[in-house]
């Protein structure tokens, strides 16, 4: 959404009117860039420390008040997830982590926030635009969440993920590993226009602020991790075993098993008009049949 410009008699106005909070509010929003607030934030970061407790306690109350508040939540896995939760989580962060000094700042020069199911490669992301084609001139941010890594992920019950080096059990934790990620990556670029997550100043935060030890944050899914160690790919030619017999089909569906559809006469009737028996067979045990 465009904010609206103020004019300067509107914001006066409103200044009169209001308690000193709002007076904060109303100059943040007006000096985009504000050096010393940016510098101040600048040296809390690079400094401030947290007790492990402390972290886990507050990603608790995250997780716990996440799901009080959602409309879209029905549980730690849920089935939809709404930009208000987003917007929501990243408010908590701002308010628990950092007093609530982070949303404001980066709200000044411009801050949307969005869930995006196209994105497929990464679970979230951090754009930071520059419409004058400058990194010196104006900048507008954009945190962006990957609705689709997480509804690939935690399709099985009891399935964990690796995100940003912590386990995590469900996707609501998934997400707030995520949304933590592109915190850090906001604070850098508000600060400093510059950052990346494979490099120290990035880790330092992630990990000080938030216990990360590692700084990939796409979800690793079933289906990729198949790829990887098994080389294993939906619509493969496989050959397994089974009661003591080779049988031969076709990859049809990877969770932490595949789902092998092998042609039988007494199989199901699927959409191409042939019959296939469906089996579930663990990765390791299947072998690429061409
Ligand atoms: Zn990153």
């Amino acid at each position: 959404m465009k904010r609206v410009p103020r004019t300067m008699a509107a914001v006066r106005s409103s200044v009169r009117s209001g308690a000193s909070r709002l007076v904060d509010r109303v100059r943040n929003r007006d000096a985009p860039r504000d050096r010393q607030a940016l510098s101040s934030l600048a040296g809390e970061v690079a400094l401030r420390t947290f007790r492990r407790e402390e972290v886990l306690s507050h990603q608790n109350q995250i997780f716990e008040d996440s799901l009080r508040l959602s409309r879209s939540f029905s549980g730690p896995n849920f089935k939809r997830v709404g930009r208000d939760d987003l917007v929501r989580m990243v408010k908590m962060y701002d308010a628990r982590f950092f007093d609530g000094k982070v949303l404001p700042l980066a709200a000044a020069e411009g801050m949307d926030f969005s869930i995006s199911s196209r994105m497929t490669k990464v679970a979230g992301k951090l754009v930071t635009h520059y419409p004058d084609g400058t990194a010196k001139g104006k900048r507008r941010f954009e945190l962006v969440l990957s609705s689709t890594l997480l509804f690939q992920t935690f399709e099985d019950q009891g399935q964990k993920v690796e995100v940003t080096g912590r386990t995590c059990m469900n996707r609501l934790e998934a997400m707030q590993r995520v949304v933590e990620h592109e915190f850090v990556h906001l604070i850098e670029m508000l600060v400093w226009n510059s950052g990346n997550c494979s490099e120290a100043r990035f880790q330092s935060i992630a990990k000080r602020y938030f216990l990360h030890t590692d700084y990939r944050h796409s979800l690793i899914t079933q289906r990729e991790r198949a790829a990887m160690r098994f080389n294993l790919r939906l619509g493969d030619q496989v050959r397994f075993k089974h009661d003591g017999k080779v049988l031969e089909g076709r990859v049809n569906r990877i969770t932490r098993r595949a789902t092998v559809l092998v042609p039988s006469h007494r199989g199901e009737l699927f959409c191409d008009g042939r019959r296939y028996q469906r089996f579930y067979v663990p990765l390791e045990k299947l072998q690429k049949a061409s």
